[in-house]
């Protein structure tokens, strides 16, 4: 029967947002996983985002903000919600004497390799870390004994409500591998370099080079999967464990580096995740330790 009733949904805003139903994620994570996600948007202006997130609250829609998916595992492969996607003007970056301000959706490979060619120091150690902007700040990505809010003068967020905000590198909530910035939107930062020599650029992007040489190659991975423990090292304690090559499905403990799951064929989100499950509780019996995630799962619902 036909109430008369006008539809309470409101219209999905359509100026620089790219709408996809169904949206495919097997390119969009460099794990291999196959994925697809009910609803993605692509936004690419600040205006466009603002309506974004207006349409999300009014709609009761939850989201995931998803970058280039370098460090997330996807729990299924029907994803039951949102996924939001930044591209168009957020890829920009302009470099200046003191630093690069850029989008979040710009590749960090592309910042490092500016910087270099503007003799800047500051962001060697990013050399090698695959992803963009906004996912290496949401996460504070980094080594050992570097990470990128190190350099971090401000960032640009929109929280859930459409507010947008500068924080100060104090305001951001730095921590390792973590930051107060997971949960909004990323869209632009402000980094602070300085000049040097062009050598000496050259030769810390050589030793940060060397170092991911213990790294799988060639196959799907999402980077290191668990945190270091306070003094210790998660791969150390993984291999310890006699963990290396073991698989769950699809996943497999790299033998290269016990850190990494790969995907040894055929891994679906099920596989890694049990994969993980595996591992935290091998590595607990035998050393008492509790292993925390890196990686970011996508749950299957918003
Ligand atoms: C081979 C390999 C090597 C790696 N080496 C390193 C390393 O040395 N150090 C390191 O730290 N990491 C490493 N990683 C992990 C990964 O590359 C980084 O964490 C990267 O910064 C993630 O960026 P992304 O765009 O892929 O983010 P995604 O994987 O897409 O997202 C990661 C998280 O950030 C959130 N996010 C993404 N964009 C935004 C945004 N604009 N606003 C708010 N939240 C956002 C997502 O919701 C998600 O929770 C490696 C990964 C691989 C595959």
């Amino acid at each position: 029967m036909n109430t008369g009733l006008a539809s309470v949904s409101r219209r999905r805003p359509e100026t620089d947002i790219e709408w996809k139903e169904g949206a495919r994620l097997d390119g969009l994570n460099s794990m291999g996983l196959r994925a697809a996600a009910r609803l993605m948007a692509v936004v690419r202006t600040e205006q466009a985002l603002s309506d974004f997130l207006e349409w999300a609250a009014e709609e009761g829609e939850d989201f995931v903000v998803l970058g280039e998916g370098t460090n997330v595992i996807f729990a299924k492969e029907s994803l039951d919600l949102v996924v939001l996607r930044l591209a168009g003007d957020f890829e920009d970056f302009a470099v200046d004497a003191t630093g690069i301000t850029a989008g979040a959706a710009a590749r960090l490979a592309a910042l490092v390799k500016a910087a270099r060619e503007s003799g800047l120091s500051g962001l060697e150690n990013a050399w090698g870390i695959p992803g963009l902007l906004g996912g290496a700040l949401a996460g504070n990505a980094g080594t050992r004994d570097w990470a990128i809010g190190d350099c971090v003068e401000w960032v640009e967020v929109f929280d859930r409500s459409g507010v947008k905000k500068r924080l100060a590198r104090d305001e951001a909530g730095f921590a390792y591998r973590r930051s107060a910035l997971a949960g909004r939107v990323v869209t632009r930062s402000r980094l602070a370099l300085r000049k040097e020599a062009r050598e000496r650029i050259e030769e810390a992007i050589a030793r940060a080079a060397a170092r991911r040489s213990g790294q799988p190659k060639g196959v799907g991975s999402s980077g290191c999967i668990f945190r270091n423990p306070p003094g210790d090292s998660a791969g150390r304690l993984i291999d310890a464990a006699g963990l290396k090559g073991l698989r769950c499905g699809g996943a497999m403990v790299s033998p290269v580096h016990a850190n990494f799951i790969v995907n040894a064929g055929g891994a679906t989100g099920a596989d890694v995740l049990r994969l993980i499950e595996t591992i935290r509780g091998r590595v607990r019996e035998k050393f008492g330790v509790e292993l925390e995630t890196e990686v970011r799962v996508i749950p299957s619902k918003g």
